[in-house]
């Protein structure tokens, strides 16, 4: 068997070390003589597989006590639906647009209630790659009465990040902060108290896809309204343990996993410090490149987990993918909305890999 370096935005690669402990107890979870999939979610094995994760997620990223988790299902997608569904109750909530996935955001909380554009980095006249630098605080236009301000801390098509909470929109403190975190949950430690919820599908840090994080502070639950569907009800779903149907088991056994690994690797602070240094092997090269390669992010504000870059020509960058894959290398082709190359360094990408792909890149670079 050969591994190959796979760069993809997500589903992503995931550490070597726990998928080959998945394959081990695959038939045989624990000497039970049954796999954890095959295991009812009710069950005491199932059972002590979700509180251990569960208990390992508030380790690692110090969550406080009034802050309830949640393992649910729908992807960071139904979210978008489901955070208007459970705060706004007839009010109005303020949207910040700093790449693709916080205007998606946006343009389905309008669909369940009343969704303000607070602010947007978008470049008029070029849509395609307009994301490329946080909003100043005096270009924003916030609700005092909103019912939560959302941002997305991490857009994964566009690599702009949030690179730390003091970077966050001011607001005032009783409006809570709602992040989608799905491609950099984890990747550092978070002060989970300046957020309201956090959510993230599993797909890119945590796990298989399938399974998406909900953090939720306490005080958030009950204001669903009472045509809410319960499955979308985090009051409900914190009720019933995540369980209120049965759970995408085999993706929270394997984000347990993960979380374990984390722990190993000595938790988000290192882990933080690896991504860095990663990020930063790859932006030298291409910063280096004598304009070869080209990343247009704010400096302040570039993403150590999702990198986009552009080539001089879009047959250059084709003909990089083909030469990138003959290579041994996977999963380069950017969004296909705005095209070019993209390498996501997720936690599971060890900097063996970066180191291989800045080779590459200036091999590829040379030959012009
Ligand atoms: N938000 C962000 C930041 C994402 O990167 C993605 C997926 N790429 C989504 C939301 C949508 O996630 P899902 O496919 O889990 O619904």
């Amino acid at each position: 068997m050969s591994r190959i370096w796979n760069f993809s935005a997500g589903p992503a690669t995931l550490p070597e070390a726990v998928l080959q402990q998945a394959q081990a107890e695959l038939l045989d979870w624990h000497g039970v003589g049954a796999g954890i999939m095959e295991m009812s979610h009710r069950g005491k094995y199932f059972t002590e597989v979700i509180q251990t994760a569960e208990a390992d997620l508030r380790e690692l990223l110090a969550i406080p006590q009034n802050y309830k988790v949640l393992f649910l299902q729908g992807g960071a997608t139904l979210q978008f639906s489901a955070v208007p569904m459970n705060l706004l109750n007839g009010r109005s909530a303020d949207y910040v647009a700093t790449g693709a996935w916080s205007k998606k955001a946006h343009q389905e909380a309008g669909r369940i209630g009343k969704a303000r554009l607070a602010g947007s980095t978008e470049a008029q006249g070029q849509p395609a790659d307009g994301f490329i630098r946080l909003p100043r605080q005096d270009e924003l236009n916030l609700d005092p009465q909103a019912a939560y301000l959302h941002v997305c801390t991490n857009e994964t098509i566009h690599g702009v990040e949030f690179l730390d909470e003091a970077h966050l929109p001011q607001t005032p403190a009783n409006i809570p902060v709602v992040a989608d975190m799905s491609s950099h949950i984890l990747s550092r430690p978070m002060e989970v108290s300046r957020y309201g919820i956090i959510y993230a599908g599993a797909q890119k840090n945590v796990g298989p896809s399938g399974l998406t994080l909900v953090i939720v502070r306490e005080d958030l639950l009950g204001h669903a309204g009472a045509n809410v569907p319960r499955l979308l009800d985090y009051k409900v779903q914190v009720e019933n343990d995540s369980m209120l149907n049965t759970p995408t088991t085999f993706s929270i056994y394997l984000a347990g996993l993960v979380f374990k690994w984390l722990k190993a690797q000595g938790g988000l602070a290192r882990i933080a410090e690896i991504n860095q240094e990663k990020a930063a092997l790859l932006y030298a090269a291409i910063d280096n490149s004598q304009g070869f390669y080209q990343n247009p992010v704010a400096s302040e504000c570039r993403s150590l987990m999702n990198i986009p870059f552009r080539l001089p020509s879009v047959e250059q960058e084709a003909e990089f993918v083909r030469a990138s894959e003959a290579a041994g290398f996977m999963g380069l082709k950017g969004h296909k909305s705005v095209g070019g190359i993209r390498a996501s360094l997720y936690n599971a990408m060890p900097l063996a890999g970066v180191a291989a792909l800045v080779k590459f890149m200036r091999e590829f670079a040379a030959k012009g």
